[in-house]
Formats: C-alpha cells, structure tokens, sequence
C-alpha cells in the first residue's frame, strides 16, 4: 500500500486565520426531491436530527451542482449522493469526547492523543464539517439502484479500506474512486486520503491543501444554520 499522507491535527492548527467576509456566505439545504442535482443517502442516524436535511455553504452547493452535472455526463445513470454536510459542533464534540473517554489513559502526551483521534474524528476546533465546507459523498447508479463499487462503504471507519491509496480492493474500485476524486478536484474541492468519501472547500484543510493562509468558513452551531 502507497503511504496515506493524512492531514494532521497540527498542519490544521497552521491555518489561523478565517476569512469573515466568506464567513458570512449563507448556509443552503440540498434539494431532496431534485433528481437531477443532489440524492441523499440516509446512512446515518443523527441526520435525522435536522429534519432530514442536509446543509451546506451556498458555494459548495453550487460546486456540487457542477460535479452531478458532470457526473451525468460521464454516465448518465449516476448521480451524486450527499450522505453529510454540516454538522453541528456539539455532535462533533459528541463524537470527539466518545474516542477521547476511551482512549485518554493511554497517552501521555497531549498532542500525540489529538493526533491519534484527528484520524478517526476531527478535532472540533479544526473539524470540516461543522464549516458547512465538507460532504461525504458517493455515486449511486440510478439503473442498478445501488451505490457503485467504491471498494468500501461509505462512512465505514473500521476497515483500512476507506483508506485512498488502499490497493487491496478491485481495479474497477479505484478507478470509481479516481473518477470522484478528479470530478471534485475539478471543482476545486480538498480530498482526504483517510477517507474516500470525504470532501471539502473552504475550511481548514482546504486551505491546508491548496496552501492558503486563510480558510473561508468557521465552525457554527446549529442554531446559526437553521433559522426559523
Ligand atoms: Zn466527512
């Protein structure tokens, strides 16, 4: 296997400043029933928190737009499934204090710890998908009814097959996963090499990736992003 050359919590911690007027850009929910741009896929739970929908910064929705319009293209049976977009910090905290419980008498060292969980769950302070700037997509092939063959499930964190450059899965596989990963670098989308579902512009590890000083968007909470 190629070496994996995740972002780290400290290359994060490198980008210090948020651009405030990109900040303000508006949060958009995905359209649900429009067949034509972006699907959901109910893959986890906590989505149902907010009702069912699935937010995101208008910029990436736009973008995402241009990707399905793409995609349609490429085989006009796909079309891009968006399984996550923001998340609320305080399910981030959530999830981050569950691995920090388990596993905090196991190190000594502060930082080598947040290193340590950064790879399963990004550290809030950091995090992308509180942002409103990352998804976590897929290819779903309207004709056959499934997702197509990505090697690995989507948000599947316990096998090393969710890993990009994981060799140990079908050529067809990871050539579905090129096709993504080309289509949203296309739009200027970050990829993630830990996960190959997971996408982001705008935050910090967009800015880490394309080496800018400043990311576009903040963390908010849920209460900043659906406004009554
Ligand atoms: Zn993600």
């Amino acid at each position: 296997m190629k070496n994996n050359n995740f972002v780290k919590y400290k290359d994060l911690l490198s980008i210090k400043k948020i651009n405030e007027k990109t900040n303000k850009e508006k949060f958009v929910y995905l359209p649900i029933k429009d067949n034509f741009v972006v699907g959901i896929y109910q893959a986890d739970r906590n989505m149902l928190d907010y009702g069912k929908k699935i937010a995101v910064r208008q910029r990436v929705y736009e973008k995402l737009k241009k990707v399905s319009v793409k995609l349609k293209q490429y085989n006009e049976n796909y079309k891009l499934i968006v399984v996550f977009g923001f998340r609320d910090m305080k399910l981030q905290e959530k999830y981050f204090y569950e691995i920090y419980d388990k596993v905090k008498n196991n190190f000594n060292d502060k930082m080598e710890m947040y290193e340590y969980i950064h790879e399963k769950i990004a550290v809030p302070e950091v995090a992308g998908h509180p942002t409103g700037g990352a998804v976590d997509i897929a290819i779903y092939d309207e004709k056959e009814k499934k997702i197509i063959d990505f090697g690995s499930k989507i948000l599947d964190w316990d096998t090393i097959k969710s890993y990009y450059y994981c060799e140990d899965i079908s050529k067809e596989a990871i050539n579905n996963r090129k096709l993504l990963r080309k289509i949203m670098l296309e739009e200027n989308f970050a990829p993630y090499d830990g996960e190959w579902w997971h996408f982001s512009y705008g935050d910090r590890e967009w800015a880490f990736y394309y080496n800018k000083s400043e990311a576009l968007y903040k963390q908010v909470n849920s209460d900043q992003v659906f406004k009554k």
